[in-house]
Parts: C-alpha cells; sequence; structure tokens
C-alpha cells in the first residue's frame, strides 16, 4: 500500500534539517486515503508532533469547528501538512519558526506523492507555507491577493484560505478578529460549493 510506504519513509526521513530537532516521529496524514477532499495546512506544532497527526490542538479544533459548520465530517477527509516534521528552534527557548524554502523543498518529495496518490477532486491550502509549496504564492508575495480563490491544480479545484490558527492569533484585535472571521465564512461556503459539486 503506497501511503504505509510513504509513512514508513517519511519516519526514517533526514532530507532536511528539521529531522535534527524531532523528539517524535515525523507526522504524517490523517484520514481516509480514498477521500476525494484534501487539507494541506503548514507543519506540526508542539501537540501534533506529541501525538503524531496533524491538525490536532487549538488550530484543529477550529478547523473542526468550520467543517462542522458546513456540515463536512472531519474524518472524511485527507489531512497534512507542508512539511512533516515540527520547524522548531534547536537552541534557546523552544519556540516553533516558518519552515524555509529548503524544508519545503525537501518535504515536497512526499507531499507531491500524497497528491498524486490520492488524487483529490477538491484540494484546500491553509496558508502561507502550503501555498508557497504548490506553486501559488511567491516568497514574500501577498496572501491576501489569492485568498478564498478557486484554482486548478492536476485536475482538482483547489482553494487557498489563511491557517485556521490566524484566527486564534487575531483574538487579540476585536476588528481583525472579526474581519477574519468573515473571510473564513466566505471561504467555507465556497468549499461547501465544491464540495457539493463533486458530490452531485
Ligand atoms: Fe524529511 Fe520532511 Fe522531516 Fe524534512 S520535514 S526531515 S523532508 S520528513
Amino acid at each position: 500500500m503506497i501511503f504505509d510506504t510513504i509513512k514508513q519513509d517519511c519516519l526514517s526521513c533526514n532530507r532536511c534539517s528539521l529531522h535534527e530537532a524531532r523528539i517524535g516521529d515525523p507526522v504524517t496524514f490523517s484520514g481516509p486515503t480514498n477521500s476525494k477532499i484534501m487539507i494541506i495546512g503548514e507543519a506540526p506544532g508542539e501537540e501534533e508532533e506529541l501525538f503524531s497527526k496533524p491538525f490536532i490542538g487549538p488550530a484543529g479544533e477550529k478547523l473542526n469547528e468550520w467543517l462542522n459548520w458546513i456540515k463536512v465530517s472531519p474524518s472524511s477527509i485527507y489531512i497534512t501538512n507542508t512539511v512533516k516534521c515540527r520547524p522548531v528552534n534547536t537552541v534557546g527557548p523552544s519556540k516553533n519558526f516558518t519552515p524555509f524554502k529548503e524544508h519545503i523543498q525537501a518535504c515536497n518529495y512526499f507531499l507531491s506523492q500524497e497528491i498524486e496518490q490520492l488524487n483529490p477532486k477538491v484540494i484546500v491550502l491553509f496558508g502561507r507555507t502550503a501555498a508557497q509549496a504548490l506553486g501559488f504564492l511567491k516568497p514574500g508575495s501577498n496572501i491576501q491577493n489569492i485568498i478564498n480563490t478557486v484554482y486548478t491544480y492536476k485536475g482538482s479545484s483547489l482553494l487557498i484560505m489563511k491557517h485556521p490558527a490566524s484566527l486564534l492569533y487575531a483574538k487579540r484585535d476585536p476588528d481583525k478578529y472579526n474581519l477574519l472571521r468573515e473571510e473564513y465564512k466566505n471561504g467555507f461556503i465556497i468549499l461547501k460549493g465544491l464540495i457539493d459539486f463533486i458530490n452531485s
């Protein structure tokens, strides 16, 4: 089974420097390997690394809330990250960082196999890192210009949204939070339309 092979290969991977800070296994994918829908996030955080599962913890809870809002079961979706090892400082206080270009490029070895094997009908990219990995955003470009836009990628419909964690960070600024919430609402309405279309 190709997904088992991907997982096994990933567990022993040292293709980029992120393997040096691993305290657990790389975090591969979750969900059915015959799903028509694929979500691609950025990278595992502390809780994901601890439990070896993508999108758990507060950002995962946000994602589940929105999926439940559009009446889509989170467990019906194939969920993965752009990079499979937690990007965390190895010196000084333990702090996550955004993966670098070389990490994204190295881990694309796995992501490209996942996309090819799953062959989803709908792909959702959450955040800058995922958008960069698939070539929809150049480093330094503004993600706002491509948010809630539907593209075609290798025969799939592809939607770009900000990472659900951004809602957590925005909570301290009510105006920003409300704008962002509206943006997510619109994004998930678009996603619901795409899912209804492939299921029709
Ligand atoms: Fe390998 Fe990806 Fe981990 Fe880098 S982030 S070591 S490429 S599994």
